[in-house]
C-alpha cells in the first residue's frame, strides 16, 4: 500500500491530455488508479458528478479531492502545491548548472535533443505547458516523411523522446516563467521557483492555441467549449457541434467530429479557406454526405449555456462579403442563433515566448522569435549568443511537424558550433593565465 493519498484519475480512450497526466504523475513516482469512462455510461456519470459537471478527461482527485484536468494538475504542480499535497514536497532550492537546456518538448525540441544528445551536449528538455506540443493533440499525421501509413501525432512524439532518451537527453516537467540573460552563464527560473543556469538556450516552446474572447467561451471552457476536438469530441456524442476557424486544423476537427456528431457545423470568417486542398477536399465529401454543413462569412458573437448543462446554443453574426464582427452596423449583417451542444475553436495558435521578454532577444508584434534565418550556418540565432529559436516559436509560415524538426535540428548543431566556441576560449584564456603565471 502507497504511503502517498490516494489519486484517482478519470480516463478515456485516445485522450493525450490523459497521457499527460498519468506521465507526470509517474515522473513523481507516485501511485494511482485509473477509470477509463470510455464506453462505461455510468463510470461517466460518476466523473461529471465527482467534478462538478465538467466533461472533459482526465479528470484527477488526491484523497477525494477535486484537482482537475490536465492543466490543473499541472499549475498546481508548477506551484509546488501538487508535491505538498502528495506528500513529496522537496526543501532543496539549490540552482542547477546545465550545458544546454531546451525549452519545449514538441517535434523541433525533441529533435534538436536528439542531435544534441548526440553531441555530448547533455540537454535538458523542459517540457513545458503542453508536454508533447501540438501533434499530441492530433489524429493521424500523414505527410510526416517515412511513414507510407502515416503514424499518430503521440505516437511519433513518443518515438522521439525514446531516441533522445537513448543518446542520454534528459526531459523534465518544468515550465520556464522567465530566462535572464543579463549574465553568464544564463538563469532560467521554472514558474515552480527551481532555477538553472545554462550555457546555451534553445527555445522551442511552440505555440498555443487561440481563443476567441466572446462572452460564455472561457467559463465553459471544458464544459461544452474546447480547443481540442480529438480531445473532448467524445464526450458530446449525437449533439450538433460548431467548428469555428478556415485553416487546416478546422477542417482536420470538422473530418474528426463527424465519428460523434449528428452534424457539424464549421463557421469561417469568411468565403475562402486557407486549409489545404486535401482538407477541404475531405470536408467537401463529408457535406456531399450530410455530416457537415459550412457556414461562410460568419463569426460566433457569444456562447450561451451553463456549467451545469453545458453549452445550449451559439449566437452568430454574418455578413455576405465576410468579417461580420467589423460591420455590425451594416444593415446586411444578420444575427442568428444555433443550437449546438459543444463550440471547437480551431483559429490558430499564439507562440509561447513571455518567458523571453526583457531579454535581448528579438520578437515581432505577434510574438514569434525573430532568427537570424538566410543561408549557411547560424540560421537559428536569435541578437542573443548562446540563445536560439526553433519550430512555432520562429515560424508563422510553414508550422509543419517536418519544418519544426528541420528547424530543432539547425539550432542544435548552432548551439552546438556556440558551445564549441565557448570552450576554446574558456581553453585559451586558461593558457594565457597560465603563461602570464611563468
Ligand atoms: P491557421 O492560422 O492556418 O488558420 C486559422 C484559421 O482560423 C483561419 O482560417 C482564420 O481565418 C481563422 N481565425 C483566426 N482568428 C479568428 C477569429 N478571431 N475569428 C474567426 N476565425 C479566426 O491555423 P491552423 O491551426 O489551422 O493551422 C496552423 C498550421 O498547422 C498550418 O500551417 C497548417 O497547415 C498546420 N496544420 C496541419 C494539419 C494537417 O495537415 N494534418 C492539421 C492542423 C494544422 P482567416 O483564414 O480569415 O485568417
Amino acid at each position: 500500500m502507497s504511503e502517498h493519498p490516494r489519486v484517482e484519475i478519470y480516463t478515456k480512450e485516445d485522450c493525450s491530455y490523459c497521457e499527460k497526466v498519468k506521465d507526470l504523475f509517474d515522473s513523481k513516482d507516485v501511485e494511482y488508479e485509473t477509470y477509463n469512462v470510455t464506453g462505461d455510461e455510468d463510470l461517466f456519470e460518476e466523473m461529471v458528478e465527482r467534478a462538478d459537471g465538467r466533461k472533459t478527461a482526465p479528470e484527477v482527485f488526491i484523497d477525494d479531492e477535486l484537482i482537475g484536468g490536465f492543466d490543473d494538475t499541472q499549475a498546481l504542480d508548477e506551484t509546488g502545491e501538487l508535491d505538498e499535497k502528495l506528500g513529496i514536497a522537496d526543501a532543496d532550492t539549490g540552482i542547477e548548472h546545465r550545458k544546454l537546456v531546451i525549452s519545449g518538448s514538441g517535434i523541433a525540441g525533441l529533435t534538436a535533443a536528439i542531435y544534441a544528445a548526440r553531441s555530448n551536449n547533455e540537454p535538458l528538455v523542459l517540457e513545458g505547458d503542453e508536454p508533447g506540443g501540438q501533434l499530441t493533440l492530433t489524429t493521424d499525421v500523414e505527410n510526416y516523411p517515412g511513414f507510407p501509413e502515416g503514424i499518430s501525432g503521440p505516437d511519433l512524439i513518443n518515438n522521439m523522446k525514446e531516441q533522445a532518451e537513448r543518446f542520454g537527453a534528459e526531459i523534465e516537467n518544468g515550465v520556464i516563467a522567465d530566462v535572464d540573460d543579463s549574465s553568464r552563464p544564463y538563469r532560467v527560473e521554472l514558474s515552480n521557483g527551481d532555477v538553472y543556469t545554462a550555457e546555451a538556450f534553445i527555445a522551442a516552446s511552440g505555440a498555443s492555441a487561440r481563443t476567441l474572447g466572446v462572452p460564455g467561451e472561457d467559463d465553459l471552457m471544458g464544459y461544452g467549449v474546447s480547443t481540442c476536438a480529438t480531445c473532448d469530441g467524445a464526450f458530446f456524442r449525437d449533439e450538433e457541434m460548431l467548428v469555428v476557424g478556415g485553416g487546416d486544423a478546422a477542417m482536420e476537427e470538422a473530418n474528426f467530429l463527424t465519428k460523434f456528431a449528428s452534424k457539424v457545423y464549421l463557421v469561417h470568417r469568411r468565403e475562402k479557406f486557407r486549409a489545404e486542398d486535401y482538407w477541404i477536399d475531405r470536408v467537401q465529401e463529408k457535406v456531399e454526405e450530410g455530416d457537415i454543413e459550412i457556414v461562410r462569412n460568419a463569426e460566433l458573437t457569444e456562447i450561451h449555456g451553463s456549467v451545469e448543462d453545458g453549452v445550449d446554443y451559439a449566437e452568430l453574426v454574418r455578413h455576405p462579403e465576410g468579417y461580420p464582427t467589423d460591420k455590425l452596423d451594416d444593415p446586411e449583417t444578420e444575427t442568428f442563433e444555433m443550437d449546438v451542444g459543444a463550440v471547437f475553436l480551431a483559429i490558430g495558435h499564439t507562440p509561447n515566448t513571455d518567458y523571453l521578454e526583457g531579454t535581448g532577444v528579438e520578437m515581432d508584434e505577434a510574438g514569434y522569435i525573430q532568427t537570424e534565418g538566410g543561408k549557411g550556418g547560424g540560421q537559428t540565432e536569435t541578437g542573443v549568443p548562446g540563445i536560439f529559436g526553433a519550430g512555432d516559436v520562429v515560424d508563422y509560415h510553414y508550422q509543419q511537424a517536418v519544418t519544426a524538426a528541420g528547424m530543432g535540428c539547425k539550432a542544435a548543431l548552432d548551439a552546438d558550433e556556440y558551445l564549441e566556441t565557448l570552450e576554446v576560449e574558456a581553453e585559451s584564456g586558461a593558457t594565457e593565465a597560465a603563461a602570464s603565471d611563468d
